[in-house]
């Protein structure tokens, strides 16, 4: 009796685990910041969702054939940064010269491999490049004109002229910030559009990875969190982050790791430890924002204390959605 009891609970744990393995999860964001309903027409926000509906569907192509977080993480970033309709690649923030300054990283959990790029102005897909970087340098990050150097070793990285990038809406945007001299962190409504993707695959592996123009009319080769690792992007065995915000905090505060400290050292469940960062530590050093985080059991946080965060998700039931506002999921 008592052999049948423990090959019976054996199977179970078995099939348990089985059923465990093939879990995935994603989750995305298309940036933090002054997402007021009245500002946002209905065909912008349907043009938003429709491609964080896309961007959901790329990596989620990839989790479900068996591929890799890092892959799906990627793919993600990639159409998104190709969307005119985000602050990353195609679409990005202008800086004090008129031009663009891309920064992207990329962070694979189980291995702690990681790799970013910071500055970079011809780069099509700033995300493949900081890819490179983690898998075909013996680097981690690299930053303007070397990034640029390096990317011209690669065929396969696409370049462009910086003019590539421009769009209507961010010259206005740059237009508005000179006449007032102000960065994006004093100009309401311009400051998100940063986009990031945290994904968990079958062998229970984590990745995550965050794209960005920066600040409109940033200067003295500014650069903000999303391409620091710890900062905008992190990802371990059991966690993985990707923020979107006011980047000097975001770095000060080590926003990623730090929710996976939590996790790791303290065991918060992810949803405790993202919430408490992003709305008790940042808020307390004068900053705001927000973060997509997931743990390996497909646990997904959305944490953010501005008026909107642009974000959707896959969970491990296979459920899905998309979300601008606070009260919108
Ligand atoms: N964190 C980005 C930066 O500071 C901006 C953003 O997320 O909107 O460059």
């Amino acid at each position: 009796m008592r052999l049948l009891f423990t090959i019976l609970f054996a199977l179970a744990a078995m099939s348990a685990h089985a059923e465990d393995k093939s879990k995935t999860a994603l989750v995305i964001h298309g940036g933090a910041g002054v997402i007021e309903r009245n500002a946002l027409s209905a065909a912008d926000e349907k043009a938003i969702r429709a491609d964080l509906d896309r961007a959901l569907d790329a990596g989620n192509a990839i989790l479900a054939k068996g591929g890799s977080a890092l892959d799906a993480v990627e793919a993600v970033i990639v159409v998104l940064e190709d969307s005119p309709r985000f602050n990353a690649g195609k679409g990005a923030v202008f800086n004090a010269e008129g031009g663009h300054e891309l920064d992207a990283s990329i962070m694979e959990g189980h291995t702690r491999r990681a790799g970013a790029v910071a500055g970079v102005t011809t780069v099509r897909n700033p995300i493949k490049l900081a890819r490179a970087v983690m898998e075909r340098s013996k680097h981690v990050m690299l930053a303007g004109t070397g990034a640029e150097k390096f990317a011209d070793t690669l065929p396969d990285i696409v370049r462009v002229p910086n003019t590539w990038f421009d769009t209507e809406r961010r010259r206005k945007q740059l237009d508005d910030a000179r006449a007032k001299k102000t960065t994006a962190i004093d100009v309401p409504g311009t400051y998100f559009g940063t986009v990031g993707a945290v994904a968990l695959d079958q062998n229970g592996h984590i990745a995550a990875a965050t794209s960005t123009g920066g600040m409109t009319n940033k200067r003295w080769s500014r650069i903000g969190d999303s391409p620091v690792i710890g900062a905008g992007t992190y990802a371990d065995e059991r966690c993985g982050v990707s923020g979107t915000g006011w980047g000097e905090f975001y770095i000060r505060a080590a926003v990623a790791h730090d929710i996976c400290a939590r996790v790791a050292y303290r065991g918060d469940a992810i949803a405790v430890a993202a919430e408490e960062v992003v709305n008790k530590v940042v808020p307390a050093l004068g900053g705001d924002g927000g973060a997509i985080a997931l743990d390996v059991d497909g646990n997904i946080a959305m944490p953010f204390n501005t008026s909107g965060m642009y974000r959707a998700w896959i969970k491990p039931d296979g459920s899905r959605g998309t979300a601008v506002f606070r009260d919108d999921e």
